[in-house]
């Protein structure tokens, strides 16, 4: 139904601001984009920018880091090095938006999840692999559960609806297409011109 109204305009999406790497894909840029559109997106929630590496965002991160005592979401460990997970996924399938009520501190063994039918699982059934593996009680999981959702209401994450998410995972899968055709069509536009050059350049 969205995908009937959707539109993207006729402006080609260069350089969305990812870091050069050595080998940049149609998908890479695609991925970009959504990843763009989740911050900005989250950011209108929130009111004001949220960049975890400066200033305010890197302030709330810390914050957010002490606020699980510098202990990994799902195992409880304390980590040298904890990375940002974000508990609604930040991709195009789930749409998990980059808001402080979305992300928590993880230790980087657990920041991978298992997938189920070519899907990420959601974070409650990452947790639950998490404390089974480890033999945890139900307890434990509960107290885990039960923290992870204080940390949702305390950052105010926006309550969405399963309409809301659906509209903004079925946006992100429209822009990620858009991107990659751009990526394509660009490609077949430069090598149509340089067939055409050749063709001039023959006797
Ligand atoms: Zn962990």
């Amino acid at each position: 139904m969205l995908n009937a109204v959707i539109r993207y305009g006729s402006g080609p999406f260069w350089a969305i601001g990812a870091e050069m790497t050595t080998h940049n894909t149609a998908s890479d840029a695609a991925n970009t984009a959504v990843r763009a559109y989740l911050t900005t997106l989250g950011e209108k929630y929130l009111g004001h920018g949220f960049n975890t590496g400066s200033g305010r965002g890197k302030r709330i991160w810390l914050e957010i880091q002490e606020s699980f005592q510098k202990r990994c979401v799902y195992c409880d460990q304390e980590a040298s090095r904890l990375t940002i997970e974000h508990l609604v996924s930040f991709n195009r399938e789930t749409g998990g938006l980059h808001h402080p009520g979305n992300i928590a501190p993880c230790c980087p063994s657990c920041n991978r999840r298992r997938k189920e039918d070519g899907l990420e699982v959601d974070w409650r059934t990452h947790l639950a692999d998490i404390t089974e593996r480890d033999e945890h009680p139900i307890a434990v999981f509960r107290a885990r559960q039960r923290r992870i959702e204080e940390h949702i209401r305390n950052y105010n994450h926006p309550n969405l609806t399963d309409d809301e998410m659906a509209a903004i995972s079925t946006i992100a899968k429209s822009l990620y297409e858009a991107v990659a055709t751009e990526v394509k069509r660009g490609t077949d536009l430069y090598w149509a011109i340089h067939q055409s050059m050749i063709s001039k350049a023959q006797p």
